[in-house]
């Protein structure tokens, strides 16, 4: 499989060339050159394969420059009972009191309790082995408010050839977030306390990449939400949830996706494009409704930062969505000098474009259905599943949830990926249903670890010198 940019640089890459980067040259984002369609036999084949065998089966269909055999250890390293909890990795939760064929998919029984490490997982193990392949080393730097700097975390740690370089905003963090990325010990792992706020520390590793001879010198990269591969491994839960919820392989079945970045729901697209049926994709959004905005209307408005909401769902507080892009392409026949005008030109200009009527139209054929919803409704959304189904849910997977029921087809099964788990937003259960979420045993005793991080001042020059001391370049 050979890989292109959205913005038409048509070079061609295999996986491994596109693993390690973020952007493509031109700006664009990388997609491979065509969906493999995936038919009626091996849909067969795949329906009753363990986790780890189906994700080796599709990673397998877009990369051909790494030998199976190595590929189907590191899809078994990375899918383990002893990382996700359970042997089916991501279990269905029916919730029959608030609908038929209505289900929880379990995202979040990874190390960080968020499907953020459904992806990074993976991606731990395909950069050491990449890494090791090409006797490079990678130095890791990302800024994070919680979510995706603890997954990172957890899936570099100890790795060879990878070190984490992570800033977060001094003091802000949820006592459990801090909890979770300060306890580590890994000497690969180093955790930078920005005496600033979010975007301080997002200004700063735009700086640091900016600097090209320091960035070369000391090989920084990173692991954001465009990369291709955390967008693969997650197209693997769709069909692992879809075989779950249905009997035969001719059955439609719906998905709802708590969205921010439009990551999660772009391997749904993926995977629907892959042939897999699915009926609708519900894109469900907090207040920040850029998403649902565009769904309905046509017109995508990125906010300015005084427009974008802190709400109880913080990890789909965002301004842009950053994938979003790749799903654009698609729906504009995958016409490039198009997408760059859009995203290169006009968004730069104007903060934003609308479709025309002829280039919106399709998006219906899509499966995309949206909705959004409040503080209030999540709410009600988590005291309603814990009363009627004795089911705890956390607040993005409410959003999920709220959305999912305005989009029911009757006799289509619906499933909602669970996000997160509620032990990582206390304040907001606490408030819905008056006790604290229970915290998994195994990480009980966490905010009593000892700790390990490094406070700095906003500034860059700061970070270089540290990253600098600690690369031995
Ligand atoms: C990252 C995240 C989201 C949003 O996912 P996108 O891929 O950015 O759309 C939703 N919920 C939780 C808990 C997250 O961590």
């Amino acid at each position: 499989m050979k890989y292109l940019s959205t913005r038409g640089d048509r070079t061609p890459r295999g996986f491994a060339d596109i693993l390690l980067e973020g952007l493509a040259p031109d700006g664009g984002l990388y997609l491979p050159a065509h969906y493999p369609h995936v038919d009626v036999a091996t849909m067969a084949r795949w329906r009753t394969l363990p986790y780890a065998e189906l994700a080796f089966e599709i990673l397998s269909l877009y990369i051909d420059d790494i030998p199976a055999a190595d590929l189907k250890r590191l899809t078994h390293a990375a899918y383990r009972e002893s990382v996700f909890g359970t042997p089916q990795i991501t279990p269905l939760k029916p919730l029959p009191a608030l609908g038929e064929g209505l289900y929880l998919e379990a995202l979040s029984n990874g190390p960080t309790l968020a499907f953020k490490d459904m992806a990074m997982q993976l991606l731990g193990h395909l950069f050491e082995y990449e890494l090791g392949r090409r006797g490079e080393e990678l130095n890791i730097l990302g800024a994070t408010s919680g979510d995706t700097g603890s997954a990172a975390e957890y899936a570099m740690r100890g790795k060879k050839g990878v070190r984490v370089f992570m800033l977060s905003p001094h003091g802000r963090m949820s006592p459990f977030q801090q909890a979770q990325m300060f306890s580590l010990q890994d000497p690969n792992i180093h955790n930078i306390a920005v005496e600033g706020v979010f975007d301080d520390c997002q200004d700063i590793v735009k700086a640091v990449s900016n600097d090209l001879a320091f960035k070369r010198r000391h090989r920084i990269g990173t692991v954001n939400s465009i990369n291709w591969a955390r967008l693969l491994a997650q197209v693997v839960y769709y069909f692992a949830g879809y075989f779950r919820a249905t009997r035969a392989n001719d059955e439609p079945a719906s998905f709802a996706v708590p969205s921010g970045n439009f990551g999660n729901i772009c391997a749904g697209h993926v995977a629907r494009m892959m042939g897999l049926p699915i009926k609708r994709l519900v894109l469900a959004t907090n207040e920040n409704d850029v998403l649902d905005e565009f769904f309905r209307t046509g017109t995508y408005r990125v906010r300015g930062t005084a427009e974008t909401w802190e709400t109880s769902s913080p990890s789909m507080d965002i301004s842009k969505a950053s994938n979003f892009e790749r799903f654009v392409f698609d729906l504009l026949g995958r016409d490039a000098a198009r997408t760059a005008e859009l995203f290169g030109t006009d968004l730069a200009r104007d903060g934003g474009f609308t479709l025309g009527e002829a280039e919106f139209a399709p998006a219906a054929g899509y499966g995309f259905v949206s909705g959004r919803s409040t503080h209030a409704d999540r709410l009600a959304t988590i005291r309603t599943a814990h009363e009627r189904c004795g089911v705890l849910i956390d607040t993005h997977t409410a959003d999920g949830l709220k959305v999912a029921l305005e989009h029911r087809d009757a006799g289509v099964p619906m499933i909602v990926l669970e996000t997160a788990l509620p032990a990582k937003f206390a304040a907001t259960i606490r408030e819905a249903i008056g006790r604290d979420p229970e915290v998994p045993a195994a990480l009980a005793g966490l905010e009593s670890l000892p700790r390990r991080f490094t406070v700095m001042p906003p500034d860059a020059a700061c970070v270089q010198h540290y990253i600098a001391e600690h690369t031995g370049a």
